[in-house]
Order: C-alpha cells, then structure tokens, then sequence
C-alpha cells in the first residue's frame, strides 16, 4: 500500500492513541504532523525543540515499532522541531495551587492548564498517585518515605533525594507526594520542576532582567519537587542560584524533594555544598523491580486501565522486559498498538510477534532458556554435569572421564540445535564430521541398553528445555 506522509503518521498516531493516556498523546503527540517521507524516514514536525526531545526520548521506540507493522520494514522517525506544527503553547503549563479561595474547595478534579506569561511549568501528572503506585522489595523504603513527607512535609526527611535509573518511576512518586499534599490543602503551593526547566527559567529570567521575580516565585512555595537535579552538573549559574533557593525553602521550613539517577555524591560536577545539602534529609534508591513487582505492576496498570490481560501475557511480558518499569508500559502500549492494527486478540504468540523487536537477547534465557541456547552453552552444561572443564572436552585427550560426555555433547547440539556436524566438529577442537557421526550414534546405542546413562541424559534434555528449571 502507498502512504502520503500525513496518512502514515496519521495511522500510528490512531495505533498508538488508545494504549496511552491521552493526556500525554495531548500534550506530546497530538500537535506534530508529518512534513516528509523518504525511502528510509519519515520526518515529523514537533511544536517546540522540547516536544521534539521528549519525543524522541519518550516515544521513539514505540512509534517506529509501530512504523514498522504499518509498512512491513524498518523506517526511521526523525522527529524535528518544527516552524508552524500548531497552536500548542512551549511547554504545557499548569497551575499547581489554585489561587486561594475565600471557602475552602474540594480539590479540582483536573488541574486544568491555566498558562501564566514567564514561567513554564510541567505539570503535575494526575495519575501520578499512590494509589496508582505498586510498592515492591525495589522501592519500599522509597515508597514510605515518600509516604511520610507527603503526610508530614518538612517533618522527618528533608530533603528527601530518590535516586535510581530511568524509567523505576522516581517521577512518578515525586509527583504521588504533590499530588497528596494538594488533595489534603488545596491551597498549598506545589511546585514541580524539572531541572531543564529551572535552567531555562532561571536563563530567560536573566536576559529579561527578571531575577527577582524568579527568586520570588521559588521561594514561596510550600513544596518544592525538583526532578532530575544530576543536570545540574557543571552549570555553575545555576548551582548557585539552586543554593540560595534551597537554603531559603529549608530556613523557612519548606518540604523539598530531589530525583537524581545517582546519589549526590556521585554528581560529578556538582558543587560540594550543595552535596552536603542534598544529603542532610533521606537519600534513597529505587532498584530495578523483581519479577513478582513486575507481574504486580503489570497488573495494577491493567487494572487501572480496564484492560484484561491474559496471565500468560503479564508472564511473558514481565520476563522479557526486565529493565526498568517504563519497558514494561512501553511493552503493554505496542501490544495494545499492534493488536488493534492487525485486528488480533491480544494472546501470547501476538505478544511474542509483537515484542519481538523489543527483547533484548539477554533477557531470552529468562524467558525462554532454549532461545539463548549455543552449541558452547550446551557443552559447558555436559561438561557441569560430568563434572570436567568444558575445555577439556574440546582437547585431544580420549580417556573415558571426557569422552563420554564429550559424545553427549555432540548429541544434544545435534538434537537440540541441529548444528552441520562439521561445525559441531569444530566446538570439540576441530574433530571431524565422522567423529562426529560416530559420537552420536554411540550414544543412542548405549541409550538404549543402558536405562541409567539414557535416566542421565534425559535429565539433561529438560534441563535443557528448562522443564525443570534447572537453568533459570
Ligand atoms: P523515572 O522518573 O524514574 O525515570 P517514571 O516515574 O517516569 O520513572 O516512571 C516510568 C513509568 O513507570 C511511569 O509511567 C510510572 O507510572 C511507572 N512506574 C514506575 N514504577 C512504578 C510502580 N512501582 N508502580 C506503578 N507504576 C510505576
Ligand atoms: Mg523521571
């Protein structure tokens, strides 16, 4: 099928939209367009250089995932920042605290964009909650530190300082605290920024001549979430500034709370004073999650998004996805993508084409230990249970010890990988095709007369399989 540009990225746009929360698509995807196609990319115009950044940072594997199955090949997007893409203003903007009220309110259900003309805020994701949050053996001590700042702000930790990799949900939790604090006072005077963002701020208040205000406006909030302050590192300005603010939020009394993805002292470029500071409260990790937090969070997002997932497909993507808990949603959103595109239920073998350019092959033997299986790998797990070096059954040596599970290597690369013999010849020290013929055939023999070697290698064969999880 021939595709104008527009209708391309139009076709993702609609795969991609109903497996993200729309106000993302909204505030990310919906105000690019696409200005041209070639052979190997399509090139699409974002609203801001910003958009443009978190496109690519956020979204870029999943949309050209999804380029891929709308075009049967690879093509690269290449997001640009465009002239004209639309009428979106820079950055999205919110108010975090409503403007105080003569009768105390319910908190708003949605904290409606209100843009004010200086300072950019991102907002405060209201999905963002604990009760959106799976608390698990990576994140407890975070989690309930988190817990009791947004419970008792300024009381027990402050600063708290979460450090962790990307995508383990730091944001997430940061926000979860703002979130809180907002729904006990909605009048609080929330502040989310991230450090990009107090950068470029703190630049235009400068070039404006408008220092003062920007002083004034960090100072009188009531919490301060600074995210990702390890882009601090070797701006010297804005260290600075960050200090004076910091020291007056903490002489007033004011909660702040601090993201990194690695501990203060490890911000190499990072002014000591501002370490020590950042240290005086709670630092905490958050750790990669386990494969039980996984299937937990897998759950929970379904739960929450009113998805039924098959408890085959939470497995499967729970044990492909390994790395951080933005892979795992990002796993979820292509599936939902890729089964409205091809008009297919969502089961496991669609889980498995789908994602199939997603697993990376370290994460196979989790999940499947035959994939990950080699001619080598086979050797050393003979070699393991006859006890010899795997070496040695690639020497000349012909005592009993190697040649016999020397043979039922040879057999079990046969059968399991169906490797020519030539090059099963060669993972033995280069012995010859007839040798090998020889050793196989051997083993089926003594197979059959010997029920204990056939018991022997039977239980290598499912070890193997990963039947009896032997090598999980
Ligand atoms: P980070 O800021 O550490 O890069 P984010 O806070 O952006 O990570 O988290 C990435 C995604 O993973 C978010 O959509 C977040 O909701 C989700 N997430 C991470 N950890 C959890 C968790 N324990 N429970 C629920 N969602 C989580
Ligand atoms: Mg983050």
């Amino acid at each position: 099928m021939e595709f104008t540009a527009t209708e391309l990225w139009s076709r993702v746009l609609s795969a991609v939209r109903p497996g993200m929360p729309e106000q993302s698509f909204k505030t990310w995807l919906s105000a690019t367009k696409a200005v041209a196609l070639t052979d190997s990319a399509l090139q699409v115009e974002a609203p801001s250089q910003f958009h443009a950044e978190w496109i690519e940072d956020k979204y870029l594997p999943l949309l050209d995932g999804i380029l891929h199955s709308v075009v049967g090949r690879p093509i690269r997007i290449e997001v640009l920042e465009g002239s004209d893409a639309g009428p979106v203003p820079m950055i999205p903007v919110v108010e975090a605290a409503p403007p105080p009220q003569p009768e105390p309110r319910p908190p708003e259900p949605t904290r409606t964009a209100t843009p004010t003309p200086r300072v950019s805020r991102p907002q405060l994701n209201e999905r963002y909650t604990f009760d959106r949050w799976v608390v698990g053996g990576n994140n407890q001590l975070a989690s309930a530190a988190c817990n009791a700042v947004a419970e008792q702000p300024a009381r027990m930790y402050n600063p708290l300082f979460l450090y962790g990799g990307v995508g383990l949900g730091k944001t997430h939790l940061m926000h979860a605290i703002g979130n809180r604090i907002l729904e006990d006072a909605s009048t609080a005077k929330v502040l989310y920024i991230t450090t990009e963002q107090f950068v470029n701020d703190l630049v235009t208040s400068i070039r404006d001549g408008k220092t003062r205000e920007f002083r004034q406006r960090y100072r009188e909030v009531d919490l301060l979430l600074v995210d990702d302050v390890h882009f601090m590192k070797e701006k010297e300005g804005t260290q600075e500034e960050f200090f004076h603010t910091f020291n007056a939020l903490y002489d007033a009394r004011k909660q702040i709370v601090l993201t990194s993805d690695r501990p203060p002292k490890e911000i190499k470029g990072l002014e000591a004073r501002l370490v020590s500071r950042f240290e005086w409260g709670l630092v905490v990790d958050i750790k990669p999650p386990d494969w039980e937090t996984r299937v937990a969070i897998l759950r929970k997002k379904a739960e929450d998004d009113g998805l039924t997932l098959d408890p085959a497909v939470i497995d499967f993507i729970a044990r492909s996805c390994t790395a951080s808990v933005r892979e795992l949603e990002g796993a979820v959103i292509k599936l939902l993508a890729y089964s409205s595109l091809t008009n297919q239920d969502i089961t496991e073998p669609l889980a498995r084409t789908a994602l199939s350019g997603m697993i990376r092959t370290d994460d196979r033997e989790e999940m499947s230990p035959t994939a990950a299986l080699t001619p080598l790998r086979i050797r050393e797990v003979v070699a393991q249970a006859w006890e010899v070096k795997s070496d040695a059954l690639a020497s000349k040596r012909r005592t009993k010890d190697l040649t016999v599970p020397r043979q039922v290597a040879m057999f079990l690369i046969k059968e399991f990988l169906d490797t020519p013999l030539v090059a099963i010849g060669e993972v033995f020290g280069g012995r010859d095709h007839s040798t090998v013929i020889h050793s196989i055939r051997k083993v089926e023999d003594t197979m059959a007369e010997d029920p204990g070697f056939a018991a022997r290698v039977e239980q290598l064969r499912s070890s193997l399989n990963g039947t009896d999880g032997g090598l999980r």
